[in-house]
């Protein structure tokens, strides 16, 4: 294990915090005092920083602006009963970091880096996380290319950063969907398995279309056919069909593999639902729609945790839903919350001391 000492930490002045309010802030907007920095260079990670949250001087050639080589992750530390931290599933965060770098031509982030630069950082920012129901403090790694030249190649110098943000409830209404068979998120081959940040430049377009149909998001179709339902704008998707938990199997790459999506298949499995990770067409969602036996329709992701659509738009059929009633949904918010909060046993070893 690492020590404080591997790291050089410069700590502020004067918290930030006398300053704000933590209830019911929005979110991704305020940042803690401090921030974890480390620069990778001559094909070696250098000492990491954590130091004042500030801006950073660039190049114009930065060659992350030009070429994009560019990833993140989108994390959650929560405070228990007794006012402890504890980080949800980190974990499988990193490991997914680390093949969204992969796939992007950029180095390995090493683990203790990661993992014990983010809890070195949590611990020093815990007055952050706000004691609140529903409240978190949201984790945002990244990494991003910083040769100073303009020639696309892969980059010789990379940043390794987190950043944390207090976040309030985020409260997400019940969406209305738009199935997009014009604009493509992913195809295979691609990167969207990554949490590349070309992925949701690419993807703006066509929800500000729909945006303009009056819709919420696009539920991405599948490249070739339009036809194999994808993601729900930035959440992965999940049918309620009968008895059975349906949605979109990470076969050919085009999906990205929610730390959310895998909890809560853990969890549906738990209430007794049968659980299929398989391709779903919209021609089979419909037809279970006309049958009665669409029940629900939910994105999960780590801002919202779980997203009840109200409406999805295929073509000109509309399927509408009284979320109202819905039961599967609200119970696995609720449990994975309680889980998240400590007011429920995590059998899965799923929090994380900071
Ligand atoms: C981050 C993300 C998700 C959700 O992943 P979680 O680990 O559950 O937060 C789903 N789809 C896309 C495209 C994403 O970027």
């Amino acid at each position: 294990m690492i020590a404080a000492a591997d790291f050089n930490i410069t700590k502020v002045e004067r918290s930030k915090l006398n300053d704000i309010n933590l209830e019911n802030i929005p979110f991704g907007k305020y940042f803690t005092d401090h921030m974890l920095e480390v620069d990778y260079e001559d094909g070696e990670w250098k000492t990491p920083e954590i130091k004042p949250y500030q801006p950073l001087l660039m190049e114009p050639s930065l060659a992350a602006i030009h070429y994009g080589q560019a990833i993140f992750e989108g994390i959650k530390a929560y405070k228990n009963p007794q006012g402890e931290p504890y980080i949800f599933r980190p974990a499988d965060n990193f490991s997914r970091f680390n093949i969204s770098a992969e796939r992007m031509q950029m180095p390995q982030v090493p683990e203790h880096i990661f993992m014990e630069g983010m809890k070195l950082l949590i611990e020093m920012d815990s007055n952050w996380i706000p004691n609140k129901e529903d409240h978190a403090l949201y984790i945002r790694p990244f990494m991003f290319s910083t040769d100073e030249m303009i020639g696309v190649r892969p980059s010789e110098k990379y940043k390794f950063m987190i950043i944390l943000s207090p976040t309030g409830p985020y409260y997400s209404a019940p969406m209305r969907i738009y199935v997009e068979e014009q604009y493509v998120r992913a195809v295979p081959g691609g990167i969207g398995y990554a949490k590349a940040a070309g992925n949701y430049g690419a993807a703006m377009f066509a929800t500000a279309e729909a945006k303009k149909k009056g819709y919420d998001q696009v539920l991405w179709t599948d490249a070739y056919e339009h036809k194999y339902v994808q993601e729900c704008g930035t959440m992965n998707v999940f049918f309620i069909i009968g008895n059975t938990a349906i949605t979109p199997d990470l076969e050919a790459g085009t999906i990205l593999a929610g730390v959310t999506r895998d909890s809560v298949i853990v969890l549906l499995k738990e209430m007794g639902f049968n659980v299929e990770e398989r391709p779903l067409s919209i021609d089979d969602v419909i037809d279970a729609h006309k049958a009665g036996l669409l029940y629900e329709v939910f994105g999960t992701g780590t801002a919202a945790t779980i997203s009840m659509i109200k409406e999805l738009r295929y073509k000109d059929y509309v399927m509408e839903f009284d979320t109202n009633a819905w039961k599967t949904a609200p119970e696995i918010k609720s449990r994975l919350n309680d889980i998240r909060y400590g007011k429920r046993e995590d059998t899965h070893g799923w929090m994380v001391k900071a």
